[in-house]
């Protein structure tokens, strides 16, 4: 029994440390230099633009940052523990990063996070560092109170680095506020059931808005991952000129 404790815990260090040196990274090209995007994990990502670095959601716990440089800018979604995940934010050296956030997860945070964070609400935009952060309504349909997101409270962004325009979803289903969106070069996008939605609904917001690339990420749901291959299909059979990518988000999958 013991043996068998100890050989799972190592198992456990060496599946993590694997993960931890997820060496993904998707480079993107603007007028005047290289975004770069690493997939960390579920909701969670590192970009970095002439030398700074944002991070989107940490979460997972410090080793999946391992190597990385520390934040300039954080941005946080949500309340919910997969985006705004305050063990992991101890963890990491925050020392110089601006905090944005909607006004829920402020009212969350204490002392020096507290005072750090810039509330932005729905629609709201600033600029920091040399990026343009908008926010954008993220919610479940149909509209009511008690639903896991409801209007109002989370935002999802839109980031604009140079001539980028990149849309992070944050928790949401098809809202009409996605459908109209426009330019948008790069969108992360959320479906999981029963958080967010599936990919059907997925597919349709993204053929109607047309980024020109998609990642799908936050496919976790609770009956395990969602089909991305499935939403890619669907969404290339009617346009194939959307690339859609397929990144790890997960260590088993
Ligand atoms: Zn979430």
């Amino acid at each position: 029994m013991k043996l068998k404790t100890i050989s799972l815990f190592i198992l456990f260090l060496i599946s993590n440390f694997s993960w931890s040196q997820n060496s993904t990274i998707e480079t993107h090209k603007t007028n005047n230099g290289e975004i770069k995007i690493k997939p960390i994990l579920h909701s969670s990502f590192v970009l970095t633009y002439n030398n700074k670095t944002v991070y989107v959601d940490p979460y997972g716990g410090a080793n999946l940052y391992v190597g990385l440089k520390s934040p300039d800018i954080i941005l946080i979604t949500d309340t919910h523990g997969d985006h705004l995940d305050l063990a992991t934010l101890d963890s990491l050296d925050t020392s110089k990063a601006i905090f944005i956030a909607p006004k829920a997860v402020k009212d969350q945070l204490k002392g020096t996070y507290f005072d750090k964070t810039e509330v932005l609400a729905n629609g709201q935009g600033i600029h920091r560092l040399g990026f343009f952060i908008k926010a954008i309504s993220m919610y479940n349909l149909p509209e009511e109170a008690d639903s896991k997101h409801p209007k109002g409270r989370g935002n999802g962004y839109i980031l604009t680095v140079d001539n980028k325009n990149i849309y992070i979803s944050g928790d949401t289903e098809d809202i009409p506020e996605m459908r109209m969106l426009q330019n948008i070069d790069i969108a992360f996008i959320c479906m999981n059931l029963p958080y967010t939605m599936d990919i059907k609904q997925a597919a349709s917001a993204v053929l109607e808005f047309q980024p020109k690339i998609v990642y799908p990420f936050h496919y976790r749901g609770k009956d395990g991952f969602s089909d991305v291959k499935e939403f890619k299909n669907s969404v290339n059979s009617k346009n194939n000129t959307i690339d859609v990518r397929l990144l790890k988000w997960y260590p088993t999958n």
